[in-house]
C-alpha cells in the first residue's frame, strides 16, 4: 500500500508516520529527511540540493521527484511506503502521479488554533535537533544531550499564520485531486487515538 500522509504543520503527521512505518512494516519516506541525507553525501545530485538550501531556496520538484524515484525502487519499499512532507501542492501531486500510484492519503486535520498552540509551544535543541513541547519538558535543556533550546523563526505566531494559510491555500486542490482515495482522520486527538483510528480507516 503506498500511502501519503498529509497535514498542516502541528498536525503531528512526521510522528503519525514513524508509528504507522513500525505497526504496518512499511518505510517512511520523509522528503525533508532524504534530501538532508543527500546533501550531506558528496555525489552531483548532494552538490546540488546543497545549493539550494544553502541559499535558502526550496529544491526544484523536478530534483525532489527523482530522489523519490529513487528511493521508492528499492527494496524495502516492495510492499509499499509511506510518504510524508510531499506532495504539497497540486503540481508535485501531479509528478507523483507519473511515477507511483497513490493507494490513501491520510489527512490530518486539527483547527487552526490547535495547530498555532502547538507549533508556539514548541523548542528545539541548538545542537542536536531533538524536538520538545514547552508542555513535556521542565527546564530550557536538551533531554538527550543537554544543550540549551530555541523557538525557530517558524514557529512564531506571524510565521505560524502564514504556514497555516499557505497549506490551506496549496493543500484544498489536492483534497480535490486524490478524491475519494482521502482517509480523514480527528488529528486533535492523542497520539494513539490518532494512530488507532488511522489503523481502522486503512483496515491496517
Ligand atoms: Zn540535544
Amino acid at each position: 500500500m503506498n500511502i501519503i500522509l498529509l497535514g498542516p504543520q502541528g498536525s503531528g503527521k512526521g510522528t503519525q508516520a514513524t508509528l504507522l512505518s513500525g505497526k504496518m512494516q512499511l518505510p517512511k519516506i520523509s522528503t525533508g529527511d532524504l534530501l538532508r541525507e543527500i546533501a550531506q553525501g558528496k555525489t552531483p545530485l548532494g552538490e546540488k540540493i546543497k545549493s539550494y538550501q544553502s541559499k535558502g531556496l526550496l529544491v526544484p520538484d523536478g530534483i525532489v521527484i527523482e530522489v523519490i524515484k529513487g528511493r521508492i525502487q528499492r527494496k524495502d519499499c516492495k510492499n509499499g511506503f509511506i510518504l510524508e512532507g510531499f506532495p504539497r501542492t497540486l503540481m508535485q501531486a501531479e509528478h507523483l502521479g507519473k511515477i507511483t500510484a497513490i493507494d490513501k492519503v491520510v489527512l490530518l486535520k486539527i483547527s487552526d488554533a490547535e495547530a498555532v498552540s502547538r507549533l508556539s509551544t514548541r523548542r528545539q535543541c541548538k545542537k542536536c535537533n531533538a524536538i520538545y513541547s514547552l508542555n513535556n519538558i521542565e527546564g530550557n535543556k536538551c533531554a538527550k544531550c543537554g544543550s540549551d533550546l530555541y523557538q525557530r523563526e517558524d514557529d512564531k505566531p506571524g510565521a505560524i499564520k502564514k504556514r497555516l494559510q499557505l497549506y490551506k491555500k496549496e493543500t484544498e486542490p489536492l483534497i480535490k485531486y486524490y478524491g475519494k482515495r482521502i482517509v480523514e482522520i480527528d488529528g486533535s486527538k492523542p497520539v494513539e487515538n490518532v494512530l488507532n483510528d488511522i489503523l481502522k480507516k486503512l483496515g491496517a
